[in-house]
């Protein structure tokens, strides 16, 4: 029987996740079918009972219900546990592993689609929500020199600090503590480019062969990725990169297989 899984969220009908997840069965050959749910905003678990009944191996998990996800799983991974939220679920038997893909999907598109390594690098990421806190633990894995968080509400970004220095050196607080540093990764994790708005981040903050990275993705470059590079970035990536990345890991954990999200990229770009 084909196995089937799915997204799940409110809303759903911008998710492109089920023509991801077609694209990797079709790559892998790999015999699967992959749906997009609407689930009611206070029926999370009773959509997700209902798919698990009609023999659903896996969901992808999206706003709002990333913290619901998390409550829902029989066991986490540690990278779920960090980071505060599940984005993918994985049914067996009467158990729910709940995982967390953001991070690991945003370090392998830094190193391996776009070749930059994090090792010994002065990272800073912007913003202190949800995606923010998913990704500090990952990036510290790879060793870089240190992880600066600077945030608009400042508590949020100290927060972070508090909970992820035991990890590695990671330092919290505002924008204006960052005027006169410079970074090598500055990667943005706010949602201010969905509206068209910049951070306000000192100029010269990007080091001489610096990446830009927005998690943000939509039709072209963003505000953020505009202002990085008339400031001196070296290089530049939107969020659809991050996306596709995240997937893959979805994908590796339900299926053992890995799949390549290069040849994606211009697909997703170009609709
Ligand atoms: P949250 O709502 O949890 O957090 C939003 C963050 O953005 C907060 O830190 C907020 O600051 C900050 N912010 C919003 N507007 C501004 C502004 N004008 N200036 C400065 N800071 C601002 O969102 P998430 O963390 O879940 O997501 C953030 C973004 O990342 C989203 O746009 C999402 O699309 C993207 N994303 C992309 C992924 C991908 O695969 N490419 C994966 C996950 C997320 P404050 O705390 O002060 O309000």
């Amino acid at each position: 029987m084909t196995d089937l899984y799915a997204v799940i969220g409110n809303p759903i009908a911008q998710s492109k996740s089920p023509q991801i997840h077609a694209a990797f069965a079709r790559e892998l050959d790999e015999d699967l079918r992959y749906e997009a749910i609407l689930a009611p905003r206070d029926g999370f678990a009773a959509a997700v009972a209902a798919f698990r009944a009609a023999g659903g191996r896996g969901l992808n998990v999206t706003v709002p219900f990333k913290l619901e996800a998390f409550a829902l799983a029989t066991e986490r991974t540690e990278r779920a546990e960090q980071a505060g939220a599940v984005n993918t679920l994985k049914f067996d038997g009467e158990d729910a592993l709940g995982d967390n893909t953001d991070g690991a999907g945003l370090v392998r598109d830094i190193q391996d689609r776009l070749g930059f390594v994090l090792s010994g690098k002065r990272v800073l990421i912007m913003g202190a929500g949800g995606a923010a806190r998913g990704v500090v633990l990952p990036l510290l894995r790879e060793q870089p020199a240190s992880i600066a968080i600077a945030n608009r509400t400042v508590e949020k970004a100290l927060a972070l600090q508090r909970l992820f220095a035991p990890f590695g050196a990671v330092e919290g607080g505002d924008y204006a503590r960052l005027s006169r540093r410079q970074f090598d990764l500055i990667v943005n994790a706010t949602s201010a480019s969905l509206t068209g708005e910049l951070p306000p981040l000192p100029p010269g903050v990007f080091a001489s062969g610096s990446l830009a990275y927005d998690m943000v993705y939509g039709d072209g470059a963003t505000r953020f990725l505009i202002h990085a590079r008339e400031h001196g970035a070296a290089q530049l990536a939107d969020g659809w990169g991050m996306l596709l990345a995240q997937a893959a890991e979805s994908f590796f954990l339900w299926r053992g297989v890995r799949p390549d999200t290069r040849p994606l990229i211009g697909m997703l770009r170009g609709r």
